[in-house]
């Protein structure tokens, strides 16, 4: 099987568009979707659509996915995320609301070698960032993959001696994982519509559970023409400039 690997969308359409012009969903056997299609990004409402129109996919919320459909009030949020959550809420149409407020929490087990969740297995909201949050989150992993998004960086941990060590990630280019061995991995295929690892250019993974290789890749998209929209929206200026800072 094979499966495109979508996280942190974050309403960037053109994001959206280029991965999937990269990687048409018709060249996989499965979209998997780890949460955050919303928040930040100027189309809320086009980027639910077309992940909702996938005809093979599997959808997790994320922590701005139940905040701007109304589950959650934005306590968590910094005051540039909540002025882009206020905005998509309102934004939203009834029918994406509802979509997302449907939408389950992770960690959801796709097949025998797969899971995936936002944050960590335990926890929607926690960021997994070192090796001490990745032990946890591999010691509750309940397959031998556990993909994970919510820090919008590029990693990869593995289980050795059960100890979680770094085992790749922060990739500035395309990368090939193979998953060897028979420890555990949490693998972090980058965000969509907002890295923060350096690099602008949308980041996404792809799984071949038949030769237990994960391509981490990277495509440029039309990143000024999502700024505009962003600027023309109202949203808060530093949230349009990072994303072509890649932070
Ligand atoms: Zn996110």
């Amino acid at each position: 099987m094979r499966y495109l690997v979508l996280s942190d969308i974050h309403a960037n359409l053109e994001a959206l568009q280029a991965v999937l012009a990269d990687t048409p969903p018709a060249s996989v056997d499965r979209v998997l979707v780890l949460g955050d299609l919303v928040g930040y990004g100027p189309d809320p409402n086009a980027v639910s659509e077309c992940i909702r129109a996938l005809p093979q996919v599997s959808v997790i919320r994320g922590n701005h996915d139940k905040v701007a459909c109304g589950l959650e009030p934005p306590f968590r949020f910094n005051h540039l995320a909540r002025h882009a959550v206020e905005w998509t809420a309102a934004a939203l149409t009834a029918d994406n609301r509802t979509y997302l407020r449907s939408l389950p929490m992770g960690p959801l087990a796709v097949d025998d070698l797969i899971e995936i969740c936002h944050g960590t297995p335990f926890n929607e909201d926690v960021y997994v960032v070192d090796y001490r949050e990745a032990g946890r989150a591999l010691e509750r992993a309940t397959r031998p993959l556990c993909l994970f998004g919510h820090t919008h960086v590029v990693a990869a941990f593995r289980l050795q001696d059960g100890v979680a060590q770094h085992a790749g990630g922060r990739t500035m280019g395309p990368a090939e994982l193979a998953l060897t061995g028979e420890s555990a991995w949490l693998v972090n295929c980058g965000s969509v519509g907002q890295p923060r690892d350096g690099d602008w250019r949308a980041a996404f993974g792809v799984v071949d559970t038949d030769t237990r290789v994960v391509s981490l890749k990277r495509v440029p998209y039309a990143v000024a023409e999502t700024q505009a929209k962003m600027r023309a929206a109202g949203l808060p200026e530093p949230l349009a400039e990072r994303l072509s800072a890649g932070h």
